[in-house]
């Protein structure tokens, strides 16, 4: 188990960009736009929460994976959130879901996926346990929280919307702090 206080520095990776849009929601911005505005209000609540925050990417452009987990290896005391929306074929799979590799990065998507899931009311799919490129090559505590399902209508019209976005942020920056006050779950 991680000490409280165990980063000071947070590096927020918006998914895909450029020509790598991520999932093509059934209506409205794709992913890539959603990941990155998403983020880009995680990383303001941070900052302003006095937490010193590394962004992957802070356009529309892509970045390679390798790229985006050296950028968290290269730095000390950090935990890497990578931002995503889900997709899949059926109209009805919804919910949010946070994943980790390392067991220590276990605690760090459960304060995550408890505040997201207790301030939008979404189904809660749980954290799990996923090689994702980015979590399994990071040498820092790393998750990567998948925010609703863009292929489902009635939530995806929720992601489409900005203020729904900002408060999804704002749960995720809270899930990112209960984690560095040491919070279990
Ligand atoms: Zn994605």
């Amino acid at each position: 188990m991680q000490a409280a206080g165990y980063f000071d520095t947070v590096v927020i990776d918006a998914g895909h960009g450029g020509h790598d849009s991520g999932a093509r929601a059934v209506n409205g911005a794709p992913e890539k736009q959603l990941a990155l505005d998403t983020a880009r209000r995680v990383s303001r609540i941070l900052r302003s929460s006095g937490l010193r925050v590394v962004e992957t990417r802070s356009g529309d452009y892509f970045i390679p994976l390798d790229q985006r987990v050296a950028k968290s290896n290269s730095l000390r005391n950090v935990v890497f959130v990578s931002i995503h929306y889900n997709w899949v074929k059926r109209a009805k799979p919804s919910g949010v879901e946070t994943f980790f590799y390392s067991a220590r990065s276990s605690r760090l998507s459960a304060n995550i996926q408890r505040e997201v899931i207790k301030s939008s009311g979404a189904l809660n799919r749980g954290i799990k346990n996923r090689g994702f490129y980015v979590l399994k090559n990071n040498k820092r505590p790393a998750v990567l929280c998948e925010l609703g399902f863009v292929s489902n209508p009635s939530e995806n019209r929720k992601i489409q919307t900005a203020a729904v976005r900002q408060r999804l942020a704002e749960a995720v920056a809270r899930g990112i702090l209960a984690e560095k006050a040491g919070r279990n779950p």
